[in-house]
């Protein structure tokens, strides 16, 4: 008999939700983490003496009430900090902020269009209900639209009926939504190019697509959800860097019996008459369970670590047709002093939120086709933060981390390869945002720069896609990660997957791994 009731391959903050889960409910539970450290995407790293990088994602938004409350996570010291504040910059020396007081923000965008100040208003209000209307489907297992069991067909019902009720304004506004390009749905509202580029930003984020390309409108709608409600009500900084948020996580899972391995690679699953019975790690070591629980992407599962005698045909062509193609790059600093804007000098709020190098829709857009064409971005979008502004211990005293998101960076490069211009995309950056902050040069200690390549190799993510697959429309719902397979389970029998690559998709939301431990429950009462 197995030790292991389940195994999960990957300490990702998915994986160690799954794990917590299913310990909860009194399976004995084995997490294995390639890496030295849980977390995956989530995590926090010393890299330089004394400074502390949120080496990948950077902010939380998204991650969800019921896995905050059910997990009990507050109890093992999880506190997030708001970030009030979006602040760009632009070339002409002016800039566009957006505070956490609401009257501040109207006078603000009033100062450069009194039209869009009204229209960001209701703009705001359109948006959230919209959000508040599609955010239950973050919690559900998406139904199967081609089945007539009647439990899948009551679940379409529900899905159907919950939108019909939003009422005919609403339903044919989300229709745009989810049919539109960020930057047409945008200027439907707004003249300010700032306003509307910087805004436009978060349609675009971890996708291979521009602000002009259809459906991005609604990737911005997924990313507004988390400035609506979550736990905290806004975005914000986990004290700590988001590894804490992984660490709480695994402190649960702990707390509830799971046993969790780092450095512990897995090399293939063990697969019999298309069913799992274990895994192989690296170093050659077999471990039997009866349930194993994928938290990687699709990809690295069934083409790598599944032999394909055992999938059919079809099947692994929907994999192989899985759109995962990494877009982004991170540039994390250790700063001697606080960046200077020529827009707005010295210290001030607009330092503790979220800066942004957007300064029109055009510019995000010409960043794009560099990358569509196989380069970096020559001028990339930066989504900016230095997160020791609100939690003081993650630099020395006087120093500060600043975290800049960066896109876009094709993994796929037309000219070298990414360790040979690694540096000249850190180049790129640094030089971009000087063009706003010139003092930035002189105070940078260490620059560390994360390639699409370097997030394949250090984080195990497919062509470094940060969404462990692209958050597009055809890869949503009942389509995530390919159709027929959206609900955590898999050809291979007592083989699940609970990463970002399922319903509902990428950023810390925890909301993948809660659910695919409920169904893996469910399955394990019937047997
Ligand atoms: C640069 C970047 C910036 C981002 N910014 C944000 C942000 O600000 N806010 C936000 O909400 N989201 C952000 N995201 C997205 C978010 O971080 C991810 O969607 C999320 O962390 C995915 O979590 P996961 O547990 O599903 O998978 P992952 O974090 O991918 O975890 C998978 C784990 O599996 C491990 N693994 C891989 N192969 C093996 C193997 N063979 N054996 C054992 N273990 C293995 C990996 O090491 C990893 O720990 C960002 C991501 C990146 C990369």
């Amino acid at each position: 008999m197995a030790k292991f009731d389940a195994i999960i391959i990957g300490g990702g903050h998915n994986g160690l939700t799954c794990a917590a889960y299913l310990a909860k409910a009194g399976k004995k539970v084995l997490v294995l983490e390639r890496r030295h450290l849980v977390g995956g995407a989530a995590v926090t790293e010393e890299i330089y003496p004394g400074f502390k990088y949120s080496v990948c994602s950077y902010v939380v938004s998204l991650l969800r009430p019921e896995v905050i409350q059910e997990l009990e996570l507050p109890k093992y010291n999880l506190e997030i900090i708001p970030l009030d504040s979006t602040f760009t910059p632009t070339p002409d020396g002016n800039y566009l902020a957006r505070w956490g007081d609401h009257a501040k923000t109207r006078r603000e965008i009033a100062r450069h269009s009194a039209t869009d100040a009204e229209a960001y208003e209701q703009y705001g209000q359109l948006m959230v209900q919209m959000a508040m209307a599609v955010k239950p489907l973050l919690g559900v297992v998406p139904p199967e639209p081609t089945s007539w069991n009647p439990k899948e067909l009551f679940g379409l019902a529900s899905v159907g009926n919950h939108f019909r009720q939003l009422g005919e304004k609403l339903l044919y506004d989300m229709t745009k939504l989810m049919t539109m390009s960020s930057a047409d749905f945008l200027d439907e509202w707004f003249d300010t190019e700032v306003l509307k580029a910087t805004m436009s930003a978060s349609g675009i984020i971890g996708t291979f697509m521009g602000p002009r390309s259809p459906g991005t409108a609604y990737v911005l709608l997924h990313h507004y959800m988390g400035e609506l409600d979550g736990a905290f009500r806004s975005w914000g900084f986990a004290r700590g860097g988001m590894g804490t948020i992984s660490r709480v996580i695994a402190d649960a899972a702990r707390h509830f019996g799971a046993e969790i391995r780092t450095s512990a690679a897995v090399d293939h699953v063990l697969v019999k008459n298309r069913r799992a019975y274990g895994v192989a790690l690296d170093s050659g070591e077999e471990i039997p369970a009866n349930i194993i629980v994928s938290g990687v992407d699709p990809k690295r599962t069934f083409l790598k670590m599944v032999d394909s005698q055992h999938l059919s045909p079809e099947f692994v062509e929907q994999i192989n047709n899985f759109k995962i193609r990494g877009s982004s790059a991170k540039v994390n600093l250790a700063l001697d002093a606080l960046p200077n804007f020529t827009c707005l000098p010295g210290k001030g709020p607009h330092l503790a939120g979220a800066i942004s190098i957007s300064p029109s829709i055009d510019y995000i857009e010409q960043a794009y086709d560099d990358a569509k064409y196989g380069d970096f971005s020559r001028r990339p979008y930066l989504d900016i933060v230095i997160p020791s502004t609100l939690d003081p211990s993650m630099a020395p005293p006087g120093k500060h981390v600043m975290s800049i998101f960066v896109q876009y960076a094709p993994y796929h490069l037309k000219n070298g390869t990414w360790p040979e211009r690694r540096e000249a995309l850190g180049d790129t950056v640094i030089d971009t945002l000087s063009e706003y902050a010139p003092n930035l040069k002189n105070i940078i200690l260490h620059r560390q720069v994360v390639t699409p390549w370097d997030l394949e190799q250090e984080f195990g993510l497919t062509e470094g896609n940060i969404f462990q697959g692209e958050l597009t429309l055809d890869q949503l719902f009942f389509l995530r990660p390919v159709a027929g397979w959206a609900k955590y389970r898999t050809p291979i029998n007592n083989l699940y997957m609970c990463g970002a690559c399922t319903h509902p998709g990428g950023g810390v939301m925890a909301a993948s791994g809660r659910l695919a431990a409920l169904e893996i429950l469910k399955d394990l009462k019937r047997i």
